[in-house]
Protein backbone atom coordinates (compact mmCIF):
# COMPACT_ATOMS: atom_id res chain seq x y z
CA UNK A 1 0.00 0.00 0.00
CA UNK A 2 2.83 2.63 0.61
CA UNK A 3 4.45 4.08 -2.00
CA UNK A 4 8.25 5.45 -2.50
CA UNK A 5 7.30 8.52 -3.65
CA UNK A 6 7.42 12.28 -2.46
CA UNK A 7 3.40 12.45 -3.98
CA UNK A 8 2.45 10.08 -1.92
CA UNK A 9 4.29 11.13 1.51
CA UNK A 10 2.62 14.47 1.30
CA UNK A 11 -0.88 12.95 0.40
CA UNK A 12 -0.32 11.25 3.70
CA UNK A 13 0.41 14.11 5.04
CA UNK A 14 -2.82 15.40 4.14
CA UNK A 15 -4.89 13.03 5.31
CA UNK A 16 -3.14 12.69 8.48
CA UNK A 17 -5.48 13.88 11.72
CA UNK A 18 -2.73 14.32 13.58
CA UNK A 19 -0.54 16.84 11.15
CA UNK A 20 -1.95 19.73 12.77
CA UNK A 21 0.24 19.16 15.61
CA UNK A 22 3.33 19.97 14.03
CA UNK A 23 2.56 23.70 14.34
CA UNK A 24 2.30 23.56 17.78
CA UNK A 25 5.86 22.82 18.22
CA UNK A 26 8.93 24.80 17.50
CA UNK A 27 11.32 22.91 15.08
CA UNK A 28 14.59 24.01 14.89
CA UNK A 29 16.05 25.28 11.76
CA UNK A 30 18.96 25.48 9.79
CA UNK A 31 20.86 29.29 9.71
CA UNK A 32 18.83 29.19 5.90
CA UNK A 33 15.67 29.24 7.80
CA UNK A 34 14.72 25.05 6.55
CA UNK A 35 13.30 23.02 8.86
CA UNK A 36 15.73 20.27 10.77
CA UNK A 37 14.17 16.52 10.21
CA UNK A 38 14.54 15.76 13.27
CA UNK A 39 14.49 11.70 14.54
CA UNK A 40 15.80 12.23 17.99
CA UNK A 41 12.62 12.40 19.96
CA UNK A 42 13.76 9.70 21.91
CA UNK A 43 16.40 11.54 23.21
CA UNK A 44 14.97 14.85 23.73
CA UNK A 45 11.45 16.02 22.26
CA UNK A 46 10.87 19.27 20.78
CA UNK A 47 9.14 22.00 22.56
CA UNK A 48 5.41 22.59 22.41
CA UNK A 49 5.19 26.40 21.97
CA UNK A 50 2.85 26.34 24.80
CA UNK A 51 5.53 25.06 27.26
CA UNK A 52 6.82 28.97 27.66
CA UNK A 53 3.16 30.47 28.58
CA UNK A 54 2.75 27.56 31.71
CA UNK A 55 5.98 28.16 32.88
CA UNK A 56 5.68 32.48 32.75
CA UNK A 57 2.54 31.73 34.40
CA UNK A 58 4.65 30.26 37.52
CA UNK A 59 7.15 33.14 36.93
CA UNK A 60 4.12 35.73 37.27
CA UNK A 61 2.44 33.93 40.08
CA UNK A 62 5.94 33.67 41.86
CA UNK A 63 6.32 37.71 41.60
CA UNK A 64 2.87 38.60 42.43
CA UNK A 65 2.27 36.13 45.43
CA UNK A 66 5.72 34.98 46.89
CA UNK A 67 5.31 32.22 49.42
CA UNK A 68 1.54 32.29 49.18
CA UNK A 69 1.47 31.06 45.58
CA UNK A 70 1.43 27.70 47.14
CA UNK A 71 -2.15 28.22 47.75
CA UNK A 72 -3.00 31.86 45.48
CA UNK A 73 -1.42 31.14 42.17
CA UNK A 74 -3.56 29.94 39.78
CA UNK A 75 -2.77 26.67 39.72
CA UNK A 76 -1.56 26.49 43.34
CA UNK A 77 1.83 24.93 43.77
CA UNK A 78 0.89 23.09 46.85
CA UNK A 79 -0.71 20.42 44.80
CA UNK A 80 0.74 20.93 41.54
CA UNK A 81 1.81 17.43 40.76
CA UNK A 82 -1.30 16.25 41.79
CA UNK A 83 -2.51 18.20 38.54
CA UNK A 84 -0.47 16.19 36.23
CA UNK A 85 -1.53 12.46 37.59
CA UNK A 86 -4.69 11.83 35.84
CA UNK A 87 -2.90 12.69 32.45
CA UNK A 88 0.28 10.72 32.85
CA UNK A 89 -1.84 7.84 34.66
CA UNK A 90 -3.78 7.43 31.17
CA UNK A 91 -0.47 7.47 29.07
CA UNK A 92 0.52 4.30 30.90
CA UNK A 93 -2.42 3.08 31.87
CA UNK A 94 -2.21 3.23 35.66
CA UNK A 95 -4.52 4.20 38.19
CA UNK A 96 -3.99 7.57 39.45
CA UNK A 97 -3.52 6.11 42.85
CA UNK A 98 -0.70 3.85 41.18
CA UNK A 99 1.47 7.59 39.53
CA UNK A 100 3.31 10.15 40.81
CA UNK A 101 5.89 12.83 39.38
CA UNK A 102 8.88 13.50 41.15
CA UNK A 103 12.85 13.60 40.63
CA UNK A 104 14.49 12.31 38.12
CA UNK A 105 14.60 8.62 36.01
CA UNK A 106 18.04 7.06 37.92
CA UNK A 107 16.82 8.62 41.08
CA UNK A 108 13.74 6.99 41.09
CA UNK A 109 15.09 3.75 40.46
CA UNK A 110 17.29 4.14 43.79
CA UNK A 111 14.27 5.23 45.69
CA UNK A 112 11.84 2.37 44.21
CA UNK A 113 15.08 -0.47 44.71
CA UNK A 114 15.09 0.60 48.36
CA UNK A 115 11.56 -0.63 48.56
CA UNK A 116 11.55 -3.71 46.03
CA UNK A 117 15.38 -4.99 46.32
CA UNK A 118 15.95 -6.12 49.65
CA UNK A 119 18.18 -9.13 49.01
CA UNK A 120 18.58 -11.92 51.41
CA UNK A 121 21.56 -13.99 51.13
CA UNK A 122 20.41 -16.85 49.43
CA UNK A 123 18.05 -14.34 46.94
CA UNK A 124 20.11 -11.02 46.01
CA UNK A 125 20.85 -11.30 42.04
CA UNK A 126 19.44 -8.72 39.56
CA UNK A 127 18.62 -9.06 36.09
CA UNK A 128 18.93 -6.75 33.31
CA UNK A 129 19.22 -6.98 30.06
CA UNK A 130 22.80 -6.98 28.68
CA UNK A 131 22.19 -4.04 26.45
CA UNK A 132 20.64 -2.08 29.15
CA UNK A 133 21.17 1.88 28.81
CA UNK A 134 24.26 2.48 31.19
CA UNK A 135 22.42 4.15 33.77
CA UNK A 136 20.64 1.60 34.81
CA UNK A 137 23.41 -0.66 34.93
CA UNK A 138 25.09 1.37 37.06
CA UNK A 139 22.22 1.81 39.42
CA UNK A 140 22.11 -1.90 39.73
CA UNK A 141 25.56 -2.60 40.46
CA UNK A 142 25.40 0.36 43.21
CA UNK A 143 22.36 -1.42 44.61
CA UNK A 144 24.31 -4.59 44.60
CA UNK A 145 27.73 -3.35 46.29
CA UNK A 146 25.23 -1.05 49.04
CA UNK A 147 24.26 -4.58 49.90
CA UNK A 148 27.42 -6.13 50.36
CA UNK A 149 27.62 -8.38 47.26
CA UNK A 150 29.89 -8.63 44.44
CA UNK A 151 28.62 -6.58 41.42
CA UNK A 152 29.75 -9.24 38.93
CA UNK A 153 27.87 -12.30 40.45
CA UNK A 154 25.27 -10.62 41.32
CA UNK A 155 24.23 -8.89 37.78
CA UNK A 156 22.57 -11.98 35.37
CA UNK A 157 22.62 -10.60 31.37
CA UNK A 158 19.42 -11.51 29.55
CA UNK A 159 21.32 -11.80 25.97
CA UNK A 160 20.53 -12.23 22.57
CA UNK A 161 21.12 -15.27 21.07
CA UNK A 162 24.58 -15.92 19.06
CA UNK A 163 24.23 -13.43 15.66
CA UNK A 164 20.94 -12.25 16.77
CA UNK A 165 20.34 -8.81 18.05
CA UNK A 166 17.29 -8.72 19.55
CA UNK A 167 15.98 -10.56 22.78
CA UNK A 168 13.61 -13.55 22.84
CA UNK A 169 11.12 -14.29 25.85
CA UNK A 170 11.95 -17.97 25.79
CA UNK A 171 15.93 -17.14 27.23
CA UNK A 172 14.63 -15.20 30.16
CA UNK A 173 11.75 -17.47 31.18
CA UNK A 174 15.28 -19.78 30.95
CA UNK A 175 17.44 -17.99 33.35
CA UNK A 176 14.47 -17.70 35.77
CA UNK A 177 13.71 -21.38 35.75
CA UNK A 178 16.99 -22.47 36.47
CA UNK A 179 18.39 -19.63 38.66
CA UNK A 180 14.95 -18.09 40.01
CA UNK A 181 15.43 -19.08 43.39
CA UNK A 182 18.58 -16.36 43.82
CA UNK A 183 17.10 -13.76 42.20
CA UNK A 184 15.53 -11.16 43.80
CA UNK A 185 14.67 -8.57 41.16
CA UNK A 186 14.46 -8.43 37.01
CA UNK A 187 15.07 -4.61 36.31
CA UNK A 188 14.31 -4.52 32.51
CA UNK A 189 14.34 -1.56 29.96
CA UNK A 190 9.94 -2.08 28.76
CA UNK A 191 11.57 -0.66 25.25
CA UNK A 192 14.75 -1.14 24.55
CA UNK A 193 17.45 2.28 23.78
CA UNK A 194 19.66 0.77 21.70
CA UNK A 195 17.32 -1.84 19.51
CA UNK A 196 14.08 -0.50 20.11
CA UNK A 197 12.63 -3.36 21.19
CA UNK A 198 9.18 -3.57 23.15
CA UNK A 199 9.09 -6.46 25.30
CA UNK A 200 6.12 -8.02 26.51
CA UNK A 201 5.84 -6.45 30.12
CA UNK A 202 2.84 -8.50 31.32
CA UNK A 203 4.48 -11.91 30.39
CA UNK A 204 8.12 -10.49 32.33
CA UNK A 205 6.33 -10.17 35.08
CA UNK A 206 4.73 -13.16 35.07
CA UNK A 207 7.78 -15.32 34.48
CA UNK A 208 9.21 -13.00 37.80
CA UNK A 209 6.29 -13.54 39.84
CA UNK A 210 6.84 -17.11 39.62
CA UNK A 211 9.56 -17.81 41.54
CA UNK A 212 8.67 -14.24 43.67
CA UNK A 213 11.21 -11.74 42.10
CA UNK A 214 10.55 -8.58 42.06
CA UNK A 215 9.64 -7.12 38.45
CA UNK A 216 10.31 -3.32 37.51
CA UNK A 217 10.55 -1.64 34.30
CA UNK A 218 12.47 1.25 32.48
CA UNK A 219 9.99 3.25 30.48
CA UNK A 220 12.34 5.70 29.46
CA UNK A 221 11.57 4.85 25.85
CA UNK A 222 8.21 3.97 26.70
CA UNK A 223 6.14 6.13 27.81
CA UNK A 224 4.66 8.10 25.09
CA UNK A 225 5.64 6.10 22.51
CA UNK A 226 4.00 2.89 23.07
CA UNK A 227 0.64 2.25 25.63
CA UNK A 228 2.21 -0.05 28.52
CA UNK A 229 -0.88 -0.60 30.14
CA UNK A 230 1.06 -0.99 33.30
CA UNK A 231 -1.78 -1.73 35.88
CA UNK A 232 -3.06 -4.58 34.22
CA UNK A 233 0.53 -5.98 33.28
CA UNK A 234 1.11 -6.39 37.14
CA UNK A 235 4.86 -5.13 37.09
CA UNK A 236 5.65 -3.95 40.82
CA UNK A 237 7.11 -0.65 39.73
CA UNK A 238 8.18 1.52 36.54
CA UNK A 239 9.76 4.56 36.38
CA UNK A 240 10.11 7.05 33.07
CA UNK A 241 11.67 10.06 32.38
CA UNK A 242 9.67 12.83 30.76
CA UNK A 243 12.57 14.32 28.41
CA UNK A 244 12.52 12.02 25.88
CA UNK A 245 8.96 11.18 24.05
CA UNK A 246 6.79 13.52 26.78
CA UNK A 247 8.22 16.40 25.57
CA UNK A 248 8.70 18.10 28.66
CA UNK A 249 12.59 19.67 28.24
CA UNK A 250 15.64 18.72 29.50
CA UNK A 251 16.29 17.24 32.71
CA UNK A 252 13.06 17.72 33.04
CA UNK A 253 11.33 15.45 36.00
CA UNK A 254 10.52 11.76 35.55
CA UNK A 255 7.28 9.61 36.53
CA UNK A 256 7.01 6.60 38.55
CA UNK A 257 4.90 3.56 39.33
CA UNK A 258 4.00 1.50 42.12
CA UNK A 259 1.32 -1.24 41.81
CA UNK A 260 -1.82 -0.91 43.60
CA UNK A 261 -1.04 -4.28 45.36
CA UNK A 262 1.63 -1.98 47.06
CA UNK A 263 -0.07 0.96 47.63
CA UNK A 264 -1.34 0.82 50.91
CA UNK A 265 1.78 -1.63 52.55
CA UNK A 266 3.37 0.96 54.93
CA UNK A 267 5.81 -1.72 56.51
CA UNK A 268 7.64 -1.63 52.49
CA UNK A 269 11.07 -0.39 53.58
CA UNK A 270 11.13 3.67 52.11
CA UNK A 271 13.23 6.63 52.60
CA UNK A 272 10.84 9.39 53.72
CA UNK A 273 10.83 13.11 53.47
CA UNK A 274 8.28 15.71 54.33
CA UNK A 275 6.39 14.98 51.22
CA UNK A 276 5.53 11.79 51.48
CA UNK A 277 3.94 11.94 55.11
CA UNK A 278 0.16 12.45 55.02
CA UNK A 279 -0.88 15.88 53.15
CA UNK A 280 -3.41 16.61 56.25
CA UNK A 281 -0.73 16.77 58.77
CA UNK A 282 2.20 17.71 57.07
CA UNK A 283 2.45 21.35 58.32
CA UNK A 284 1.51 20.90 61.28
CA UNK A 285 5.55 19.75 61.24
CA UNK A 286 5.87 18.02 64.81
CA UNK A 287 4.44 14.73 63.59
CA UNK A 288 5.40 11.02 63.75
CA UNK A 289 6.19 9.96 60.31
CA UNK A 290 2.85 9.03 58.46
CA UNK A 291 2.89 7.91 54.38
CA UNK A 292 0.77 8.66 52.25
CA UNK A 293 -0.79 5.51 50.62
CA UNK A 294 0.53 4.95 46.17
CA UNK A 295 3.27 6.22 44.53
CA UNK A 296 2.73 9.60 46.13
CA UNK A 297 4.57 7.81 49.28
CA UNK A 298 7.87 7.83 47.56
CA UNK A 299 8.10 11.52 47.20
CA UNK A 300 10.59 13.19 49.47
CA UNK A 301 10.82 16.89 48.58
CA UNK A 302 8.40 19.69 47.29
CA UNK A 303 8.97 19.34 43.29
CA UNK A 304 10.18 22.38 41.22
CA UNK A 305 7.36 23.70 40.07
CA UNK A 306 8.90 25.48 36.70
CA UNK A 307 9.53 21.79 35.28
CA UNK A 308 6.21 20.55 36.34
CA UNK A 309 4.55 23.22 34.95
CA UNK A 310 6.79 22.53 31.76
CA UNK A 311 5.66 19.09 32.14
CA UNK A 312 1.73 20.39 31.97
CA UNK A 313 1.83 21.76 29.11
CA UNK A 314 3.08 18.57 27.46
CA UNK A 315 0.32 16.28 29.49
CA UNK A 316 -2.22 18.64 27.74
CA UNK A 317 -1.71 17.78 24.46
CA UNK A 318 -1.68 14.59 25.08
CA UNK A 319 -4.75 14.45 27.12
CA UNK A 320 -6.00 16.30 23.81
CA UNK A 321 -4.86 13.58 21.45
CA UNK A 322 -4.83 10.57 23.08
CA UNK A 323 -2.46 7.57 22.94
CA UNK A 324 -4.56 5.50 20.74
CA UNK A 325 -4.50 7.65 17.91
CA UNK A 326 -0.88 8.54 18.69
CA UNK A 327 0.08 4.91 18.60
CA UNK A 328 -2.36 4.70 15.10
CA UNK A 329 -0.14 6.92 13.41
CA UNK A 330 3.47 6.23 15.00
CA UNK A 331 2.64 2.37 13.46
CA UNK A 332 1.85 3.36 10.29
CA UNK A 333 4.65 6.75 9.88
CA UNK A 334 7.64 3.95 11.11
CA UNK A 335 5.99 1.32 8.84
CA UNK A 336 6.59 3.97 6.14
CA UNK A 337 10.11 4.79 7.20
CA UNK A 338 10.70 0.64 7.04
CA UNK A 339 9.16 0.47 3.78
CA UNK A 340 11.35 3.01 2.12
CA UNK A 341 14.51 2.24 4.07
CA UNK A 342 13.98 -1.74 2.99
CA UNK A 343 13.65 0.17 -0.90
CA UNK A 344 16.77 1.28 -0.71
CA UNK A 345 19.11 -1.20 -3.52
CA UNK A 346 22.15 -2.06 -1.15
CA UNK A 347 23.18 -4.77 1.48
CA UNK A 348 25.02 -1.95 3.85
CA UNK A 349 21.73 -1.42 5.86
CA UNK A 350 19.70 -3.84 8.34
CA UNK A 351 17.02 -2.62 10.42
CA UNK A 352 17.42 -4.27 13.79
CA UNK A 353 14.57 -3.36 15.23
CA UNK A 354 11.86 -5.92 15.23
CA UNK A 355 9.79 -5.97 11.88
CA UNK A 356 6.52 -6.65 13.88
CA UNK A 357 4.77 -3.26 14.93
CA UNK A 358 3.46 -4.73 18.07
CA UNK A 359 7.38 -4.95 19.51
CA UNK A 360 8.28 -1.74 18.72
CA UNK A 361 7.43 1.73 19.26
CA UNK A 362 8.28 4.56 16.86
CA UNK A 363 12.36 4.29 16.98
CA UNK A 364 14.54 1.91 14.02
CA UNK A 365 17.50 1.22 15.05
CA UNK A 366 19.62 0.93 11.74
CA UNK A 367 22.79 -0.64 10.97
CA UNK A 368 25.27 -0.01 8.55
CA UNK A 369 27.55 -2.38 7.42
CA UNK A 370 31.44 -0.30 7.18
CA UNK A 371 29.93 3.17 8.09
CA UNK A 372 31.73 5.25 11.22
CA UNK A 373 30.65 8.13 12.70
CA UNK A 374 31.17 10.37 9.12
CA UNK A 375 27.76 8.55 8.15
CA UNK A 376 26.11 10.68 10.85
CA UNK A 377 27.93 13.70 10.91
CA UNK A 378 27.12 13.55 7.25
CA UNK A 379 23.03 13.41 7.81
CA UNK A 380 23.73 16.27 10.02
CA UNK A 381 25.16 18.56 7.53
CA UNK A 382 22.18 17.99 6.03
CA UNK A 383 19.75 18.57 8.52
CA UNK A 384 18.94 15.25 9.43
CA UNK A 385 19.53 15.12 13.58
CA UNK A 386 19.51 11.21 14.52
CA UNK A 387 21.54 9.47 17.14
CA UNK A 388 24.58 7.43 16.51
CA UNK A 389 25.48 4.50 18.54
CA UNK A 390 29.03 2.52 18.46
CA UNK A 391 29.98 0.74 16.38
CA UNK A 392 27.86 1.13 13.47
CA UNK A 393 24.27 1.79 14.49
CA UNK A 394 21.45 5.20 13.44
CA UNK A 395 18.52 5.25 15.70
CA UNK A 396 15.45 7.47 14.34
CA UNK A 397 12.78 8.21 16.03
CA UNK A 398 9.83 9.58 13.83
CA UNK A 399 7.52 11.11 16.43
CA UNK A 400 4.07 10.95 15.89
CA UNK A 401 2.79 14.52 17.47
CA UNK A 402 5.55 15.89 14.97
CA UNK A 403 6.93 14.06 12.76
CA UNK A 404 5.81 14.12 8.83
CA UNK A 405 5.77 11.50 6.10
CA UNK A 406 7.29 14.11 4.06
CA UNK A 407 10.34 14.31 7.04
CA UNK A 408 10.57 10.61 6.66
CA UNK A 409 10.36 10.51 2.95
CA UNK A 410 13.27 13.10 3.09
CA UNK A 411 15.66 11.90 5.12
CA UNK A 412 15.65 8.18 3.04
CA UNK A 413 16.17 9.89 0.18
CA UNK A 414 19.01 11.63 1.75
CA UNK A 415 20.47 8.82 3.60
CA UNK A 416 20.30 6.90 -0.13
CA UNK A 417 22.75 9.35 -1.42
CA UNK A 418 24.87 9.23 0.72
CA UNK A 419 25.54 5.63 0.71
C1 LIG B 1 17.31 8.18 29.07
C2 LIG B 1 17.48 7.02 29.97
C3 LIG B 1 17.98 7.19 31.27
C4 LIG B 1 18.40 8.55 31.78
O1 LIG B 1 18.33 8.65 33.16
P1 LIG B 1 18.23 10.06 33.90
O2 LIG B 1 18.23 9.70 35.32
O3 LIG B 1 16.97 10.73 33.42
O4 LIG B 1 19.42 10.87 33.50
C5 LIG B 1 18.06 6.07 32.09
N1 LIG B 1 17.69 4.86 31.65
C6 LIG B 1 17.21 4.66 30.38
C7 LIG B 1 16.80 3.30 29.95
C8 LIG B 1 17.12 5.74 29.52
O5 LIG B 1 16.66 5.55 28.27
Amino acid sequence: MYKPTLDYAQQQDKEDKLAHLRAQFHIPKDPKGNDWLYFTGNSLGLQPKQTQQYIQQELDDWAKYGVEGHFEARNPWMPYHEFLTNSMAKIVGAKPLEVVVMNTLTTNLHLLMVSFYQPTKAKYKIVIESDAFPSDRYAVQSQLKFHGFDTEEGLIEWKPREGEELLRIEDLEKIVDEQGDEIALLLIGGVNYYTGQYLDIKRIAEIGHVKNCMVGIDLAHGAGNISPELHDSGVDFAAWCTYKYLNSGPGSLGGLFVHEKHAHNKDLPRFAGWWNHNKETRFNMRQPFDVMPGAEGWQLSNPPILSMAAIRASLDMFEEVGMEALRAKSEKLTGYFEYLINQIDTDRIKIITSSNPKERGCQLSIQVKNADKSLHKKLTENNIITDWREPDVIRCAPVPMYNSFEDVYRMVEILKTLL
